[in-house]
């Protein structure tokens, strides 16, 4: 038997690299690493692209060389549809990807700290519920708040309606009377929350959106008048503090007032304008945000870190450990320590140590980097919202954060539109995405990649003119 297991543990050795190999293996990543980040300015934000070689790569039994992977990597991934790390990343909602993040990432995952439980790592959980506390402070919440570091903002928003049904004590023989509010503007992970923890039965109410899509407030309350005189029970409201459409913020200190006067829980979704309450001009206009009960952001957004970071707040922390602590025999050593483990606070036990991700930015660039960085990324989109008007396009409203809606107004709108981003993918140096209003074509201008500074917006001006000429030509050529 000794025999055998000394076989076999050569063969197991080579998961653990000598320091020697390591050291290549590190070269070739840095050097990789150093290309992508110096390539950015030049590369694409968009190529449209099939993975050929990745599809015929197989598992082999002795493993292979770390240039023959990277090559794969290259080829075939990094510069294979959208680029989500460059500053020319103008669609959706922006990710970004810090570099600093990244080594955040790589401490650990080289030390492999238990983030799920302070008794397993005492220093992780409570680095994380650091950075908790400062994301309370920063919407405004009492120190009894809690939060949990989640995936991202789908998660996050399970984990916060999880908390909302089990206050409002949703059950069965309540649910169908169960009354939930919301917008069309409202992000679709928040109907499939509703669906996953078990709120699908409830009833759900659209409530109307203004010119410039938001909730309209008055509207609200009438639907609530009667629900209540039609004997049902107003329980969650949601409202969205910037709207991953068209960047609106609904109302959101009139929503707070008039869910407390009806007793209903109060959520916000602020997985994309929540960090913007870093800007002192911000402030003001989410204010409210401290009278929700329940509070998503994404990190992976507003704090430029890499997929993979959201965030949910829960005004009542004890509330949120009730909705999700359970016991189990084996955890009996890890019970008894005043400080909350993440693993209470949401469906994960165990789980990547993300808040490195998110302290290291934070310590080492200070937050007034994110300050400049976000108010830049306001005044960025106002520019555009602007100078896309004098190129001859139509515009949706003003920017309450860093959306514009944009569209040229040709007879045949909609294909001359869907036409104009055919060619803008087509181009791909800046990538931008669009939208259905009232069921009309839109594209749609975001700016939240760290990256994107003022040549960027030039630069995709001058894509869109070139794209908008192209478009004319060839549709004069067909008329
Ligand atoms: C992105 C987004 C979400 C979903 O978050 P994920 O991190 O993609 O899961 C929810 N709400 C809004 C407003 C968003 O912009």
């Amino acid at each position: 038997m000794i025999e055998k297991i000394k076989a076999l543990e050569v063969v197991a050795r080579s998961l653990d690299p000598e320091p020697a190999s390591r050291a290549l293996l590190w070269q070739q990543t840095q050097d990789y690493v150093e290309d992508f980040l110096q390539d950015l300015t030049q590369s694409r934000a968009y190529r449209k692209a099939d993975c050929p070689q990745l599809s015929e790569l197989e598992i082999s039994e002795e493993g292979k060389l770390m240039s023959e992977v990277l090559d794969i990597m290259k080829t075939e991934i990094d510069h294979a549809g959208i680029n989500a790390t460059s500053g020319g990343h103008l669609g959706y909602i922006p990710g970004g990807a810090l570099w600093v993040s990244a080594l955040g990432d790589l401490l650990a995952a080289v030390s492999n700290r238990y983030a799920g439980i302070y008794y397993a790592s005492p220093g992780a959980v409570l680095l994380e519920n650091q950075l908790l506390r400062w994301l309370c402070q920063l919407v405004g919440y009492p120190t009894t708040a809690h939060g949990n570091l989640s995936s991202g903002g789908s998660i996050a928003s399970l984990i916060a309606l999880t908390t909302a049904r089990e206050v409002h004590q949703i059950r069965s023989h309540n649910v169908r009377k169960s009354v939930i509010y919301f917008t069309a503007q409202m992000h679709h992970c928040l109907n499939k929350s509703i669906q996953i923890v078990g709120l699908g039965e409830c009833i759900c109410r659209l409530i109307p959106v203004n010119q410039n899509f938001e909730m309209d407030p008055d509207l609200l309350r009438k639907q609530l008048d009667q629900d209540v005189s039609e004997g049902l029970s107003p329980f969650l409201i949601i409202a969205t503090a910037g709207t991953t459409d068209t960047g609106a913020l609904d109302p959101i200190d009139e929503i707070a007032e008039i869910s407390k006067e009806y007793g209903t829980w109060y959520h916000v979704d602020a997985a994309y304008g929540g960090f913007f309450l870093l800007v002192e001009s911000m402030k003001e206009r989410l204010k409210g945000i401290s009278k929700a009960d329940s509070i998503v952001m994404d990190p992976h957004k507003g704090l430029f870190l890499p997929f993979g970071t959201g965030v949910v707040l829960i005004k009542d922390g004890q509330a949120l450990v009730k909705a999700h602590a359970h016991e189990a025999n084996y955890m009996i050593d890890a019970y008894g320590f005043d400080e909350i483990s993440p693993a209470d606070c949401g469906p994960e036990l165990t789980k990547h140590f993300r808040g490195l991700r998110m302290w290291f930015p934070l310590h080492l660039h200070g937050s007034q980097a994110f300050r400049a960085c976000l108010e830049e990324k306001i005044f960025l989109c106002r520019y555009f919202h602007g100078k896309i008007q004098q190129l001859g396009f139509e515009v949706g409203p003003p920017p309450a954060l860093s959306v514009t809606l944009f569209r040229y107004p040709s007879p045949d709108r909609d294909a001359f539109n869907k036409a104009l981003l055919e060619a803008i993918h087509h181009d791909g140096r800046y990538f931008m995405s669009s939208t259905l209003i009232g069921g009309e074509i839109w594209i749609r201008c975001a700016v939240l990649n760290f990256r994107t500074h003022l040549n960027e917006i030039e630069g995709a001006l001058q894509m869109i003119t070139d794209c908008l000429t192209s478009v004319q030509l060839s549709s004069n050529g067909n008329g």
